[in-house]
């Protein structure tokens, strides 16, 4: 089963493609966190995104398609995969495209989690993070048993640096702008599906497996 989510920073992709992973095998690719891994190893790749991450813009289509090219060709997919934060842009999905013909792939499911902006503003500027195994917590949705501190490793939590109002804002307006031609895209190709991403984490994955026919 490959899949593609959709969805702006907030809209719970990380959270559902856990699930995923955990019942079907899938593997979870996030262009965000090999991105982010890039920088903390200060490749050339990490040095050229970090400023672009930091405000909340996107890094060039040409070198988020390579790291991704570059994961395709590392395997370990045969389970299939969950591209989490790629595509988002149209070239982005075209070049998808190609990389899937070449390699005899192809996507069963795009998943588009649908959910209000004021609900993300809350959702992202209340997250923190364990910077060592990096579990995903909420200041009051999900915080953890001593505040500030990770449940599994006792590390102090850290806020991701472009999870503030303002960068919020602009990664935002980037969504805005660019994904509504990437779900056309993926809706000519008849692979769409629109997931109401508001309710309980179980309550939405429910729909989601509901989309998938599982
Ligand atoms: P994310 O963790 O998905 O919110 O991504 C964090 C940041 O990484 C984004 O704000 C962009 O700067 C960059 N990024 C991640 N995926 C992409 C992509 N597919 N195209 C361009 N930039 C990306």
């Amino acid at each position: 089963m490959n899949l593609v989510f959709l969805g702006p920073a907030g809209s719970g992709k990380g959270t559902q493609a856990k699930k995923l992973e955990a019942d079907f095998g899938v593997v979870q690719i996030s262009t965000g966190d090999l991105l982010r891994d890039a920088v903390r190893m200060g490749t050339e790749l990490g040095q050229q995104a970090d400023p672009l991450m930091k405000q909340g813009k996107l890094v060039p289509d040409d070198l988020v398609v390579g790291i991704i090219e570059e994961r395709f060709q590392r395997g370990g997919l045969e389970k299939g995969f969950l591209l989490d934060g790629f595509p988002r842009t149209l070239p982005q999905a075209e070049a998808l495209d190609g990389m899937l013909e070449r390699n005899g792939l192809k996507i069963d499911k795009v998943l588009s989690l649908e959910v209000p902006e004021e609900l993300l503003y809350e959702r992202i500027t209340g997250r923190r993070s364990c910077p060592k195994c990096g579990t995903v917590y909420h200041v009051s949705n999900a915080p953890p048993k001593r505040m500030g501190f990770c449940d599994v490793e006792g590390e102090p939590l850290v806020q991701r640096s472009d999870d503030s109002p303002e960068k919020l804002a602009n990664r935002l307006e980037v969504f805005r702008t660019e994904i509504p031609k990437v779900k056309e895209h993926y809706a000519r190709m008849g692979l769409l599906a629109e997931i109401h991403g508001v309710g309980t984490p179980d309550g939405i994955y429910t729909e989601i497996r509901k989309a998938l026919g599982r």
